[in-house]
């Protein structure tokens, strides 16, 4: 044995790795456990980060696990561990640096990274990415000297770091090259009135354009032309054109992967000894029975723990049900949530049922397949997406209740809940 092997080797330290590692300790307290983390720094929250570029929040506040919590949990971290190669015969990774670990059970939880699009010249100017605390940091002195901000794609991230740019007194334009904002979680609709309010708070929203080039035009500033002609000067420029599951560390090693690493229900991966969870794993969609890629943190929290009992051998382990998208969201003082498939189109026995609330009372579209809940989407709607989410997992049956639940879906899954669920 030497001081390079682990019985349990995570690898990554965000929230699938600290989820994994919390749920090996509690089913085995001794076995040696090691976390290799790429960076230099503490384990902290990715969905923190704008807040930190916009200076709202300070670095030191975004901690998911600090040096106590390592020693409480009889686990070591190890930084500036970067993983480029597994050898799964070996039961063996390697470091950037030449170092070499070797495991019984390995975890990867290595997350996603920004995909940067190829576009003329993009190569040539500055621009950023936010997926790091490094990337925030960077973003957040940019901000002090630039005053025209432009943000590439209105995801999730796009979209949260241009409001906080936009409150933080620059000049914001996004350009997104679908007709919608957040299109994978919300319907036309709702998006619609998420980027009305964008646009009341004076962000630029350009809709249905891509980016075709970028040129420098004094360093650190550039112009951009997008496929209407419209160019765009920037002295901020933002790409958060998606991510994708970092991986490049299995090439070669024999592991299956599809769109991430591709893992059965315990989180398990087709090498023995080796498990995935998180943004890096691709697993079993709920409704479509359909391995995905399902990139938010309750998933990577869900799968971290299922991944952790199984390598402990917890026995009070329930496999994974199947994931599930949930997305709740704020912007602007306003509330948002996406539960399920909310953004699917009617047909195909699809049934949607949308409540605009006269314009004054928020926003709710429920969508329905034979009467059970497959998604729903709210604005402005007290909503608990916990019990919806629930709703959609148990399969439940609403014809008895349907006129009920379509006036009033959260009260009637609150009272399925309290009649039938315990
Ligand atoms: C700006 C932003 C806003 C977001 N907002 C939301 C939100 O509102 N709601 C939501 O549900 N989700 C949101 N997300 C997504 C959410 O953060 C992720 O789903 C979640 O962090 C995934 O956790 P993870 O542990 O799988 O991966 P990550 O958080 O990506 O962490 C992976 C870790 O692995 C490390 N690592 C990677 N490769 C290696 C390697 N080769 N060797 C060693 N270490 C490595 C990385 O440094 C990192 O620490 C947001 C993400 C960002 C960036």
């Amino acid at each position: 044995m030497t001081d390079t092997h682990a019985h349990y080797l995570i690898v990554g330290s965000s929230h699938a790795g600290r989820e994994a590692l919390a749920a090996i300790r509690m089913a085995d307290p001794k076995g040696r456990l090691v976390m290799l983390s790429r960076e230099g720094r503490m384990p902290y929250s990715p969905t923190i980060l704008p807040y930190v570029a916009s200076g709202r929040s300070q670095p030191d506040r975004v901690g998911l696990a600090d040096a106590e919590w390592f020693t409480e949990n009889a686990a070591e971290l190890v930084l500036n561990a970067q993983v480029v190669a597994v050898d799964p015969a070996a039961r063996a990774v390697r470091l950037a640096d030449g170092r070499r670990w070797t495991y019984d059970k390995l975890l990867l939880a290595t997350g996603a990274e920004p995909v940067v699009p190829p576009v003329k010249g993009l190569d040539r100017v500055r621009y950023h990415v936010l997926r790091t605390l490094d990337d925030a940091l960077s973003i957040r002195e940019r901000s002090t000297q630039a005053r025209r901000a432009v943000v590439l794609g209105a995801g999730l991230v796009g979209m949260h770091a241009a409001e906080t740019m936009a409150a933080a007194g620059l000049d914001v334009t996004m350009v997104e090259m679908r007709p919608h904002v957040l299109a994978e979680y919300f319907d036309p609709k709702a998006s619609a009135l998420i980027r009305q309010t964008f646009e009341r708070h004076s962000v630029r929203m350009m809709m249905g354009r891509r980016l075709l080039w970028a040129m420098e035009t004094v360093p650190g500033s550039c112009r951009l032309g997008l496929d209407d002609g419209t160019e765009l000067e920037a002295d901020l420029l933002l790409v958060a054109a998606g991510v994708r599951p970092a991986m490049a560390m299995l090439a070669d090693s024999g592991i299956t992967i599809d769109k991430g690493i591709l893992v059965d229900d315990r989180m398990r991966t087709a090498a023995p000894g080796i498990w995935a969870a998180g943004d890096v794993a691709q697993a079993r969609g709920f409704l479509t029975g359909v391995p995905v890629v399902n990139g938010t943190l309750p998933e990577a929290v869900e799968q971290g723990r299922i991944a952790g009992m199984d390598m402990a051998s917890d026995p009070d382990l329930i496999p994974y049900g199947g994931g599930i998208p949930l997305n709740t969201y704020g912007f602007f003082g306003r509330h948002a949530m996406a539960v399920g498939t909310a953004a699917v189109p009617e047909g195909d026995g699809i049934e949607t049922v949308t409540d605009e609330g006269n314009g004054q009372n928020g926003y709710c579209r429920i969508v329905l397949k034979d009467n059970r809940l497959i998604g729903l989407a709210a604005i402005d709607r007290v909503m608990d997406a916990g019990i919806l989410w629930r709703l959609i997992l148990r399969r439940t049956d609403l014809s008895p209740v349907r006129q009920q639940f379509l006036s009033h879906p959260l009260e009637t899954a609150r009272a399925l809940m309290s009649r039938g669920w315990r």
